[in-house]
């Protein structure tokens, strides 16, 4: 509701003959959830966005009769196109993000009885993945400046069993590839690159998931380039493609008859491709609004002690701002709690939110080690020591216990979106005091 309050009113209708009306301007300026008023009153932009070009674009689908990759070209199109925008070799379309991963795990070989080191503050979509294929997610520490997997932390965590890296980009910053590369090298491991939330974001001027020997996207509902459910896996490696090609479809050949391999049915529709298409119309545009708005906001929120935005490395040349990254530190906000901090910046209209919590919540991680099959294939002894490393990360759940982000679609609204999001910051400490009594 836009409508001011009376209070409000009264206070616009007389402050031009009384030049100082400091005791009803407190009042308006008292934290919402203390009876105030909220900082922002409108609606944040909407997601996803749309118009005419979808509907015109699905209308054609519809009218073709060709609904299946197979009989039309709108897949084969957006693969190309993808592949255009990230500067990758070649591009394979999938159902979803989960199966981007699920393909190129399969097409590295990692097998049961492998071993992938990745971090737990991710979607549990990463480490799913992983265990659906019977291999083992060994976790690594977090670097707690940028939230992202620390390479340095693999360090000790590799056996004659571990096979890949699974870096995950998530919030659209970019892992410490330089470092990931490195250890990669010396232990000749697979990189495959969860970049489910990092669309173009790009490591020292090269787009994710062309750094490792593979790239995955999701363009699942929430993703800032979304068809509902959607996927897909880069590479510069055009034969990786063409057997991520082969995988998605039954294992079959793309350029040749036969069936090297046997595989599932992965295939994105041309429903879904049609879609894509026409978000990409506006993808460019969207991500650079988001950069923008992601930067003024930087420079407001280092004026107020207490709340940083996660770090960006250097190499990160683009962040593609899936999440707007920061932490949280109650000490500066005379001891409010996280949550009660969440709740006062909610009831200021600013959806901040608490994402990952630990991986210890899982149940199914912390059972593995009374697994049936993971028993048999890893032995009860390497679970064990698996389940010491794995739930023994004091900087992840420090992340964990202190992060706060909000959504992509919020850095779609203009400036003065973001001046009310260092306001209410603002506004929250001033009375943090007060707001950690209710
Ligand atoms: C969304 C996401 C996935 C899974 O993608 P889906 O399309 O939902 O299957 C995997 N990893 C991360 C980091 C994600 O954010």
């Amino acid at each position: 509701m836009t409508n001011p309050s009376p209070t409000r009113r009264r206070f616009l209708g007389a402050s031009a003959a009384l030049a100082a009306a400091p005791a009803v301007h407190a009042v308006d300026t008292r934290p919402a959830l203390l009876g105030g008023e909220p900082v922002h009153k409108g609606r944040w932009p909407s997601w996803p966005v749309f118009d005419k070009t979808e509907e015109n674009a699905l209308a054609e689908v519809v009218r073709s009769g060709k609904w299946f990759r197979g009989d039309g070209k709108k897949v084969d199109e957006f693969e190309a196109a993808y592949a255009r925008l990230t500067g990758a070799k070649a591009c394979v379309a999938t159902v979803n993000g989960t199966n981007s991963l699920f393909t190129a795990l399969n097409v590295m070989d990692v097998r049961a009885g492998d071993e992938v080191l990745l971090t737990p503050f991710t979607f549990l979509a990463s480490f799913n993945v992983i265990l659906r294929q019977h291999a083992l997610p060994v976790f690594v520490d977090s670097d707690p400046d940028s939230f992202l997997m620390d390479p340095a932390a693999m360090e000790g965590m590799v056996n004659e069993r571990t096979r890949a890296i699974m870096p995950v980009h998530i919030g659209g910053s970019c892992v410490d590839m330089d470092g990931v590369m490195a250890f990669a090298r010396k232990h000749k491991l697979g990189v495959v690159e969860d970049a489910c939330q990092a669309w173009i974001a790009q490591w020292r001027g090269r787009n994710v998931g062309r750094t490792g020997t593979a790239g995955c996207f999701s363009f699942q509902a929430s993703k800032n380039l979304n068809s509902g459910e959607g996927g897909a896996v880069i590479s510069d490696d055009e034969e990786f493609i063409d057997r991520c090609h082969a995988f998605h479809n039954q294992g079959r050949n793309r350029r040749s008859p036969g069936y090297p391999m046997s595989g599932s049915n992965l295939r994105l529709s041309e429903f879904q491709a049609a879609v894509l298409l026409a978000q990409m119309t506006r993808f460019e545009q969207q991500s650079n609004t988001r950069n923008a708005n992601a930067a003024y906001l930087d420079s407001l929120l280092k004026e107020i002690p207490g709340i940083r935005p996660a770090k960006t490395y250097d190499g990160c040349t683009r962040n593609a701002y899936h999440l707007y990254m920061m932490r949280y530190d109650q000490s500066q906000f005379a001891g409010l709690p996280r949550a009660q901090f969440l709740k006062a910046m909610n009831a200021e209209g600013i959806p901040f939110r608490a994402g990952y919590s630990s991986h210890r919540n899982f149940e199914f991680l912390r059972e593995l080690p009374n697994d049936r099959a993971f028993r048999k294939l890893f032995g009860e002894r390497r679970l064990q020591e698996w389940a010491k490393q794995s739930f023994d990360l004091p900087r992840f759940e420090r992340v964990c216990q202190e992060h706060t982000w909000f959504g992509q679609n919020i850095l779609l609204a203009d400036r003065s979106g973001m001046d009310q999001i260092a306001a209410a910051v603002r506004k929250v400490q001033k009375h943090a005091a007060e707001l950690a009594k209710v």
